[in-house]
């Protein structure tokens, strides 16, 4: 079994002004091939630190995965530094100078400047890793008891495929890692995680293999099962037993699973069920649409929608009345269920949803609070309109109304009620 530490260097990192994104994707492939990661780190441009995160990282584990800081520049360290931990010296590949020379007369359309040549040296003894998209090649350099320090660069667009095509293929050889990591996620809604934890905490305890996490985001829950096997075939086998008795724990609360999202799971059900949807909204400004439309295809049945923001909009273009805008106000079941059916008619869809809310921070009052937000759903048996308190900024009323919005809809569309006629 080998284990590998990450190492991502720059010090935009330390700074917070670059999230490490080449930390999760290197640590999922590995993941996924079975190396287990023991430990990640972040470090500056620094070649003392580099180096000393290196060694340290060597004594504990295998071999350490590095990104980042191998380009021409004079804060580029981490070549250097895997030299200074490894206790080897650099020399020119051959190779890499090769390639770079070719990438500057095909590419770039002029010949390679001097300051590059430095790019092509490599720890001594080191393996060359293409780098197809960009100049800097990455390496694989070995310490003298056999372990490894694999760098790639610090851009995701060279780092990944150099990952996938070049350093994973290595250390599936070289690890004769025939294990792997299969995950099946189950998407949850409208159940709290401590309910959860209620339902299926038992099964966490006593789950080695497929292992369960529930992980919480955006105000709903997923359910994480992932299995450790020889082959896709046996990880089936694990999971299928489990995934079914949660799925019968859970009934009624999970809406999909792995890539499903709340969103494309409504267009499909609208889309089986030969039913079309248009939306009017106010406070969440057009989010409930956009969410929709993120999914390919969501023309089959999304028809469209309106942002009906200031009053005259729901008026003129919704047909609210201004009486029940004078009396019950923008925020109001009575405007929610006039929105949901006049968008109903107007873009003749079988469903509509309207919200309308504060979203705040401005505008509430002690009867309508900032966070208070009413929904309506029209379909040809009528109009039902519901009402949510949401806590938080801005931002967040704004996400959790559109979550909200998409969970109505799924639930809406999951009551069997096949060929609702779109009106005419
Ligand atoms: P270059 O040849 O472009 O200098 P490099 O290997 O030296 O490449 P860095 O200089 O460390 O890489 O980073 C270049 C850019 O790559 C950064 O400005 C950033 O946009 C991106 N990058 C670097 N490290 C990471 C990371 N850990 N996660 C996400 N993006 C990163
Ligand atoms: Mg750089």
């Amino acid at each position: 079994m080998s284990k590998v530490e990450i190492v991502a260097v720059g010090t935009e990192l330390l700074l917070g002004q670059l999230v490490d994104t080449n930390t999760a994707h290197i640590a999922q492939a590995l993941a996924a091939n079975g190396i287990d990661v023991y430990a990640t780190h972040a470090v500056g441009d620094n070649r003392e630190r580099i180096a000393a995160t290196l060694v340290a990282a060597l004594q504990r584990a295998d071999g350490v995965i590095t990104s980042g800081g191998l380009g021409p520049t004079i804060d580029d360290l981490t070549k250097e530094a895997t030299c200074d931990a490894l206790g080897v010296d650099a020399v020119m590949n051959e190779e890499a100078l090769r390639d770079m020379h070719e990438r500057f007369s095909v590419v770039v359309g002029r010949e390679m400047p001097a300051n590059n040549r430095k790019q092509a040296l490599l720890p001594r003894g080191a393996l060359m890793l293409k780098n197809p998209h960009g100049s800097a090649p990455g390496y694989i350099a070995f310490s003298k008891d056999g372990k490894f320090i694999a760098s790639m660069p610090g851009v995701p667009s060279e780092m990944k495929p150099m990952l996938a095509e070049r350093l994973l293929p290595w250390l599936g050889e070289k690890f004769g890692s025939h294990s792997f990591i299969t995950t099946r996620t189950l998407h949850t809604m409208g159940i709290a995680e401590s309910e959860l934890d209620e339902r299926i905490g038992d099964l966490f305890a006593t789950q080695e293999n497929p292992k369960i996490a529930v992980l919480a985001h955006g105000g709903r829950c997923d359910v994480k099962l992932m299995a450790k096997t020889g082959s896709s075939h046996e990880a089936q086998a694990l999971i299928e037993p489990l995934e079914q008795t949660i799925r019968e724990r859970l009934s009624g609360v999970i809406f999909g699973d792995d890539d499903d999202t709340l969103e494309s799971v409504v267009l499909r059900g609208l889309c089986e069920r030969g039913q079309t949807l248009a939306v009017a909204e106010s406070c969440t400004g057009g989010r409930v649409a956009a969410a929709l439309t993120r999914v390919a295809g969501a023309s089959k049945s999304f028809v469209g929608g309106i942002v009906a923001y200031d009053n005259s909009v729901k008026i003129q273009h919704l047909g609210v009345q201004t009486e029940d805008l004078n009396a019950y106000g923008a925020v109001s079941s009575e405007v929610a269920a006039e929105m949901a059916t006049g968008a109903r008619e107007r873009f003749g869809a079988s469903i509509a949803l309207s919200v309308t809310g504060v979203a705040g921070p401005q505008g509430g009052t002690s009867e309508k609070p900032v966070g208070l937000v009413w929904f309506g759903l029209a379909d040809p048996s009528g109009v039902k309109t519901r009402k949510m308190q949401f806590r938080g900024d801005r931002e967040i009323v704004q996400q959790r109304a559109t979550a909200y919005a998409l969970g109505l809809l799924w639930k809406r569309v999951r009551q069997a009620e096949p060929n609702v006629a779109p009106t005419t």
